[in-house]
This record gives structure tokens, C-alpha cells and sequence, in this order.
């Protein structure tokens, strides 16, 4: 046979065949069990209908949940398994190339037991390796709901809306260190989220050297920042400082506002303030942008400074700090994109 017809004969079986695709992508794997299989002991149901193994550890669940909610699996378990296929208990195996931990925190979504059930929108309780290991897991075996909810989780923490940034009582799902970015920066390639860039590289900036080394995810593997990235934070830390000083310095100019009802009174205590700026610079890099802290608000360092000296400023010149002050941070937060060499994602900017 030569390879023309070849082709041909090849070209007419899988014409004939109805599940061609899926055939050819969800086939039943030949599943290689290692010899040292061990029980999850939080995912191991009695009456689970498959196991999942991942490394050396078997995860006994049901089907009919895994297939609802993946086309992955679906395929996968509409396919006849071979008649030599290998069982655990009577349940047929499927070996994922994943790791327990991952596995682990998917299943905890599908199949909430008595220490994980959640109800609403909780605060801060979930954490990057949770999101990460949903994220990616719910990517790969389609599981299209669940990867939107846990991308919202991410996208509300690397927000993109300056105006939730800069709320005092900004309210998030999930918690991250600087670090994390790293996994924040992946996360956004792998699901074509580039809303998330400009603030995972602000965060992974103020992370230091640890940035050379990666994050750990789960305990046990480091996930490493590609060179482009490294260079893109190390360039981006100095144009980032060179901003906010600037920002910090206009936000506390000696300069009243035209309608000022006193204005030599008012000059005099913002004269006195400037005499403060390094503790403003020590806030600005202390807290600002330190992940989970918003843009920071000095209008409270304003206060306490009114405080302290029982000067106050006439109510125009406060209105116009806290505009002034406003306006300057919108300035920073546009120049995110450039100054970490990103190309800016849509509706960045803010007016
Ligand atoms: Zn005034």
C-alpha cells in the first residue's frame, strides 16, 4: 500500500466514524497505576463511581458530577473502556498528569464535605494556591463556570477598575502575597486575561529578590518568572519609585486653592507639611502599593497632621487636596503599562 491510499483508507474510517474527535482525544488512557497507590483521605467516597490518580495518590468520586461540569471527562467516560482496562475496587481509573495538591482543590469546589461547604460570597478566604490550582485544572479539563469564577476571583484582586483599587474598604475573595504575581502573570497568558498585567507586575515589584527564585506553589514546586518578565519588574522598580515620588512630592505642594478663605494660614500649614514629606515617602512605599493595600489615602495624613498641630486647612483647600490627590493617582495608575513595558489592556485608562 503505498501512502497515498494510506491516507485514503485512513481519510474513509474515521469519515465513518461519528465520535472521530473525541476518539481520537478522550480516548480511555492505558492507565500505568503506581505500585505504592495511596487513599486521599479527604476525597476517597466509598461509593465514588472512578478514581483519579494523580502521582501515587487515588481520589475515589463520582462520575456523573465530573462529567456536568467537563466536556473533558464527559468524552472521556462516553468512550467504552478497553475490555483489559485496569480497575481499583471496581471502579475504573483515570491518570492525570496533575498533582494531588491540585486535584485536591478542584474536587474541593466539586465536591464541598463537611469542612470546606461555603454559602456567598466570602472575604479573603481563599488562597493563590487554591485559585491557581482551580484556574489552571478547570482550563485544561474545560470546565468553563468554574474557570470563570475563579478568574473573577483573580481579576477582582488584580483589578483593572482604579476606582475599586483606591476604595478604603475594598473588599476581596482572595489573598496573595507579593510573590504570587508570578502565578498571577501566568495565569493571565494561560486564560488570555491581560486585564490582571498591570497590577501582578506592580505587586511581583514589590516582592525583591525573591522574584530571582520564583513562588512555591502548594509547598512543593516553584513556579518560575521567564526572563522577559524578570527584566520588565527589574526595569519597572525604578520608573515605578521615579513616579510615585513625583506623585508624592505634587500631591503636597505648598499651593491653596483660589477660592482659599485664608489663604496665608492655609500656605503656612502646607508649608509645615513639606517638612514631612520622607514620612509620606516611607507611607508611600511602606503601605501604597503593598499587595492588598489600596492606592493609600493621605487625606488621613492630612487629618492626623491637623491633628498634631491644631492647624486646619479652610474646607476649599481640603476639597482641594483630596481632587488634587485623586487626580495624581489616576496619573500614576495610567502610566502602570508603561512603566512595566506592558501593552496596555483595553479600558486602562481612567479620566
Ligand atoms: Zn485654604
Amino acid at each position: 500500500m503505498n501512502m497515498e491510499e494510506f491516507k485514503s483508507r485512513k481519510r474513509r474510517r474515521a469519515a465513518s466514524d461519528p465520535n472521530r474527535h473525541t476518539c481520537q482525544r478522550f480516548a480511555w488512557p492505558e492507565p500505568a497505576l503506581p505500585s505504592n497507590l495511596v487513599h486521599d483521605p479527604e476525597f476517597w467516597f466509598e461509593d465514588g463511581s472512578v478514581v483519579l490518580v494523580a502521582l501515587n495518590v487515588g481520589f475515589r468520586v463520582y462520575r456523573r458530577i465530573l462529567q456536568e461540569h467537563s466536556p473533558f471527562f464527559k468524552d472521556m467516560f462516553r468512550m467504552p473502556q478497553p475490555a483489559n482496562a485496569l480497575k481499583v475496587e471496581g471502579c475504573p481509573v483515570v491518570v492525570l498528569a496533575d498533582t494531588p495538591h491540585q486535584l485536591r482543590h478542584m474536587l474541593r469546589v466539586l465536591f464541598p464535605t463537611g469542612g470546606n461547604l461555603r454559602f456567598g460570597k466570602q472575604e479573603a478566604t481563599l488562597t493563590m494556591d487554591a485559585v491557581a490550582a482551580v484556574i489552571r485544572l478547570a482550563h485544561k479539563y474545560q470546565m468553563d463556570q468554574l474557570l470563570a469564577q475563579a478568574l473573577s476571583a483573580l481579576m477582582e484582586f488584580y483589578t483593572d477598575d482604579f476606582y475599586e483599587f483606591v476604595k478604603q474598604d475594598r473588599k476581596v475573595t482572595m489573598t496573595a502575597m507579593p510573590i504570587d504575581a508570578i502565578t498571577a502573570i501566568s495565569l493571565a497568558r494561560l486564560t488570555s486575561t491581560p486585564s490582571i498585567l498591570p497590577l501582578a507586575y506592580l505587586h511581583a515589584s514589590c516582592a525583591g529578590s525573591q522574584v530571582l527564585h520564583g513562588c512555591v506553589r502548594d509547598g512543593a514546586w516553584a513556579e518560575p518568572l521567564a526572563y522577559a518578565d524578570l527584566v520588565r519588574i527589574i526595569d519597572g522598580r525604578p520608573a515605578l519609585t521615579h513616579a510615585m515620588d513625583k506623585m508624592v512630592c505634587r500631591i503636597f505642594k505648598p499651593e491653596t486653592s483660589d477660592a482659599c478663605s485664608d489663604s496665608r494660614r492655609c500656605l503656612r500649614i502646607m508649608t509645615a507639611r513639606t517638612a514631612d514629606l520622607p514620612e509620606y515617602l516611607d507611607m508611600a512605599y511602606g503601605t501604597m502599593f503593598a499587595p492588598g493595600v489600596t492606592l493609600g489615602s493621605f487625606t488621613h495624613v492630612h487629618g492626623g497632621i491637623e491633628l498634631t498641630t491644631g492647624m486646619r486647612l479652610c474646607e476649599r483647600c481640603r476639597a482641594m487636596l483630596k481632587e488634587r490627590e485623586l487626580e495624581e493617582k489616576k496619573e500614576l495608575w495610567n502610566d502602570i503599562p508603561n512603566i512595566f513595558n506592558l501593552e496596555e489592556p483595553e479600558g486602562w485608562q481612567v479620566e
